[in-house]
């Protein structure tokens, strides 16, 4: 009896035993295909698509029998674009806060801040960008949220992977006042406080549990932040449940101590000397550079501070540093989506002179390593997932062909065609790929 109620109980849990459904066949004509790796362009390319993975990419291959066609004979496809550091969950504004993101989060609630994530993250999409970092300040998880309804079929949106709440020294980035913080604890959700070992491996696994994807870390938002030995203490417990480590850095010493420590990847550039890149590049540590061009609406970069982003780009690319598209974009700017407002960023790149290949590079197979996709999702690949975009110039000759993207694909269904978004496919009504998907 017992076990019956067992197996009764496991079979209502199991759910929907819905017939197997044969999977679509999609047959994706290209006229030219960028290979990234290779920085060529291959032509007559079809790649088959059969469910949310791509069965077979070449020369000519014949389309398969009731195979759907898309007719992109005359774009250059190329996989799926990654922003290795965003916040889609957060959104300063001129009006009202004047751009100072300690005021977003006591006017927005965590749940219109998911929304406004949902919301950005189809922009992300628009714009080419499959894959996301989201690297916390997110309020209340509102990132996982996001993760989730993305992965369970609720909406459409790009692959996230989310570092829930940011762990730090006390207070965080931010400098609140004693009875807000002490009395009112404002620092949470924004920031963990964590100062002590002890906090620092709850604060760890209270992320994990909540869904992060990766730990992210102030290592010196204030000037007790974190010692080479606290990364590595930091490192090692997230490595337990096979997560890898951000650090924002923002001084030399802290930029020295992620560095000694061995860290996954370092947020923002503006502390890294040649020095350092050379250390990053021999112990392959990222850089998520974040180097805001100058011109944006609202956000005034100096010429002497853009020539030192500028200058710090080129240097980490001559040193060979791993280079990753990071922009840092969480804000309103009028006219833009998010993902326009990132591909902003290319400026930064181009007048580094950074070649085009190496910046394809930067936004794709690094993109895919950075967020540890590389042997799944990203590459157009037999086995991996359906992830694909189009647009009608060849980034290889002019990056800025890459603010053009007409179509887009996203787990083998079309979310962008012919420049407009077709996202009905992608909306559902429950969890269709699963309510366990955590
Ligand atoms: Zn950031």
């Amino acid at each position: 009896m017992r076990r019956f109620l067992l197996s009764f109980a496991l079979c209502v849990l199991a759910g929907s035993a819905l017939p197997a459904q044969t999977p679509a066949l999609t047959a994706i004509r290209a006229g030219r295909l960028l290979d990234p790796e290779a920085g060529r362009i291959l032509t007559n390319q079809v790649i088959v698509v059969e469910g949310n993975r791509i069965r077979d990419v070449g020369a000519n291959l014949p389309v398969p029998a009731g195979a759907q066609v898309i007719d992109l004979s005359q774009m250059t496809v190329l996989p799926g674009l990654v922003e290795a550091h965003n916040h889609l969950a957060l959104t300063y504004k001129p009006v009202p806060e004047n751009n100072i993101y300690y005021y977003t989060y006591v006017q927005e609630s965590t749940a219109l801040r998911a929304i406004q994530a949902a919301s950005n993250g189809m922009q992300m999409l628009a714009s080419g960008f499959t894959i996301v970092r989201d690297m916390g300040n997110n309020a209340n998880y509102a990132d996982t949220a996001l993760r989730q309804a993305i992965e369970q079929g609720w909406i459409p949106g790009p692959t996230i992977i989310n570092s829930g709440i940011i762990i730090g020294g006390m207070g965080g980035q931010f400098f609140p006042t004693p009875e807000m913080a002490k009395d009112h604890n404002i620092v949470y959700p924004e920031y963990l406080d964590a100062d002590t070992p002890d906090e620092i491996v709850k604060a760890i696994r209270q992320n994990i549990l909540f869904g992060a994807k990766v730990i992210k870390i102030c290592v010196d938002c204030k000037p007790y932040g974190y010692t080479a030995d606290e990364i590595r203490l930091v490192i090692r417990e997230a490595a337990k449940s096979g997560l890898k480590v951000e650090g924002h850095v923002q001084t030399p010493q802290g930029a020295k101590n992620a560095i000694e420590a061995g860290i996954w990847s370092i947020a923002h550039s503006g502390a890294l000397n040649e020095e350092m890149h050379k250390q990053m590049a021999q112990k392959g540590i990222w850089r998520a550079g974040t180097e805001t061009p100058e011109g944006i609406p609202g956000h005034p970069v100096s010429p002497e501070a853009y020539k030192r982003t500028v200058a710090g780009l080129k240097n980490a690319y001559d040193n060979k540093v791993p280079l990753t598209f990071s922009t840092d974009a969480d804000y309103y700017v009028e006219g833009k989506t998010r993902g326009e407002l990132c591909l902003d960023f290319l400026k930064t790149w181009k007048d580094a002179g950074i070649p085009n290949a190496d910046i394809l590079r930067a936004m794709t197979i690094n993109g895919y390593k950075v967020s540890e996709t590389e042997n799944t999702r990203g590459p157009i690949k037999k086995g991996f997932y359906a992830d694909l975009i189009a647009v009608p110039g060849n980034p290889l000759e002019d990056i800025e062909a890459l603010k053009q993207v007409r179509f887009v694909m996203k787990d083998g269904l079309v979310f962008k065609r012919d420049g407009v978004m077709t996202p009905a496919a992608f909306f559902h009504a429950g969890p269709v790929n699963g309510w366990r998907i955590r």
